[in-house]
């Protein structure tokens, strides 16, 4: 597969002719696509292209907005077998998650195109006569949006939907170890008759096409997700700028288990969140936190568990945990492994690559359980972002939440309980920008904000609801309208 930047409405090589090629992790043998490598060059006509096509993209009613992104909708639905397996291919997780990869850009889309029906702003009284009040919702202008490889489908579709519905023109650059489902889903865009220059794609590495599109004069705003350590070094650059930037990264997210807890389902819980996805997601469940009366029990129920899940190509049916994205991180979740036992943690199941059968010619590691983890070492402090789950024993509920609140991190925490009130003061006291009770850290859905705290974001979530990217991808401007026919002063003459 030849996959091509997409500026001002054409499929173009990169200026510079160069190209890179993305592989299937589960079988590196398998190219998937050979991809156009973008310089400034590229990203300059990006930009430009963009730039021409705001006027008129912010010029069409919201709402007819919205039904050219109900289209995209249906085309994904329609397209979604195909994609999800894309997905799959590409990235690696298990189908069923490659295709939840894929609806949840439908359900993005679909809620966004409703989105263009709404995009309210406020009219509040005046405090003099013959005045209005109101705020209207205004779009940014140029979005560059940044992705990263772990939902090579729905995180560009959160990025794309809200931001084009607000008006916004946009460049994505995805990451480079999955441009083929970037692509996929901006030929849909193309299909479902976004007008040329709205929707740009260009492909490349982050510190190269990246660097200089977050940074480029004729970008007004950049929405990133990725890992903590390249988001806040933007932040750092376009702070100085003044350029907004909403920032989605990296977590060290915890489930707490407590004694009264139902233990089949928290294993279960434990066993979606801490290996789903290959432990690549950035609320995957890294971090348990176990009350010492079942802490020896469940660790053992969760070893036993672990060490029988299937390894293997996320294609094949009896596939339970799929490869790692490529040799880099699975360098770096092996180099975490071995820190930890080096740390005193115990190794209680898994922890080295695996190299045979249906695992010889991907980046593959066992599921991985730690038990006897304290709260200082580095695998219970660190993003590690693979099959790796670390069990840490607590008291009682004071030091559990204390446990799980003393991290950088702030993305998603889990507590599993009977108890309604021990729940519920998790739900409070939880550092967080979101908490599950009695499920795994993982399963948002798109109605509310996602978004994490601390280090993990920059408090402007993606997705739905109040607080959610519309406010991110559009600004205020008031608006007093005085129809009085004279001078009236606020504040003063009231
Ligand atoms: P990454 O930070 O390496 O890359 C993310 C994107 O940034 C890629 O497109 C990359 O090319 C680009 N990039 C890299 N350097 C850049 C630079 N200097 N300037 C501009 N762009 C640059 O992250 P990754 O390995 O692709 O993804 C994994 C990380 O993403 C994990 O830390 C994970 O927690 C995080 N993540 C967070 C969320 C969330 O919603 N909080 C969701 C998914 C993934």
């Amino acid at each position: 597969m030849h996959i091509l930047n997409f500026i001002g409405g054409e499929w173009v090589s990169a200026a510079g002719g160069k190209t890179f090629q993305s592989f299937n992790p589960a079988d590196t043998r398998q190219i998937v696509a050979t991809v156009a490598l973008s310089g400034t060059e590229d990203v300059d006509r990006a930009t430009a292209a963009a730039r021409k096509a705001f006027p008129a993209w912010r010029g069409m009613p919201a709402p007819r907005r919205g039904e050219i992104l109900f289209r995209a909708g249906e085309l994904l639905s329609r397209e979604k077998g195909r994609l999800g397996e894309l997905v799959t291919r590409e990235m690696g997780k298990v189908s069923a998650e490659g295709l939840g990869d894929v609806q949840e850009a439908i359900d993005i889309a679909f809620y966004m195109a409703g989105e263009g029906r709404r995009l309210q702003g406020e009219t509040v009284p005046s405090e003099l006569p013959g005045k209005d009040c109101k705020s209207l919702r205004a779009p940014l202008g140029v979005v560059a949006l940044i992705t990263p490889w772990n939902f090579p489908i729905a995180i560009p579709a959160w990025k794309i939907f809200p931001a084009l519905i607000c008006g916004n023109t946009v460049i994505l650059k995805p990451s480079s170890d999955t441009p083929a489902c970037a692509a996929a889903l901006v030929e849909l865009l193309e299909k479902a008759g976004i007008p040329p220059g709205v929707v740009n794609l260009v492909h490349g590495s982050g510190e190269m096409a990246g660097e200089y599109l977050t940074t480029h004069p004729e970008v007004n705003a950049v929405s990133f997700t990725g890992s903590s350590i390249v988001g806040e070094k933007l932040e750092g650059m376009l702070g100085k700028i003044h350029r907004p930037m909403a920032t989605e990264m990296g977590g060290k997210n915890a489930i707490i288990i407590m004694d009264d807890a139902d233990l089949t389902l928290a294993l279960e819980g434990v066993l979606w969140g801490g290996f789903g996805t290959t432990g690549q997601r950035c609320t995957a469940a890294s971090r348990l936190v176990i009350h010492e009366k079942i802490y020896d029990r469940f660790v053992e129920m969760l070893a036993e568990a672990a060490a029988r899940l299937r390894l293997g190509d996320g294609l094949e049916e009896d596939t339970d945990v799929g490869p790692i994205i490529n040799e880099r991180q699975q360098q770096k979740v092996l180099e975490y492994i071995r820190t930890g036992v080096s740390e005193g943690a115990r190794l209680v199941t898994g922890g080295k690559p695996v190299t045979t059968g249906a695992c010889a010619h991907g980046y593959f590691i066992e599921p991985t359980v730690f038990a006897d983890v304290t709260p200082t070492m580095r695998i219970a402090r660190e993003e590690i972002f693979g099959p790796v789950v670390s069990a840490i024993k607590c008291a009682d509920l004071d030091e559990a939440i204390s446990i799980v609140n003393d991290v950088g991190y702030g993305l998603s925490s889990a507590i599993y309980s009977r108890d309604v009130n021990k729940t519920a003061r998790a739900e409070h006291d939880l550092e967080t920008g979101i908490v599950y009770v009695n499920a795994s850290t993982i399963g948002a859905e798109i109605q509310l904000p996602f978004g994490g705290w601390k280090h993990s974001g920059s408090g402007h979530p993606e997705a739905g609801g109040r607080g959610g990217a519309i406010d991110f991808y559009s600004r205020v401007k008031v608006v007093y309208r005085d129809f009085s026919g004279k001078l009236q002063r606020a504040q003063i003459d009231k």
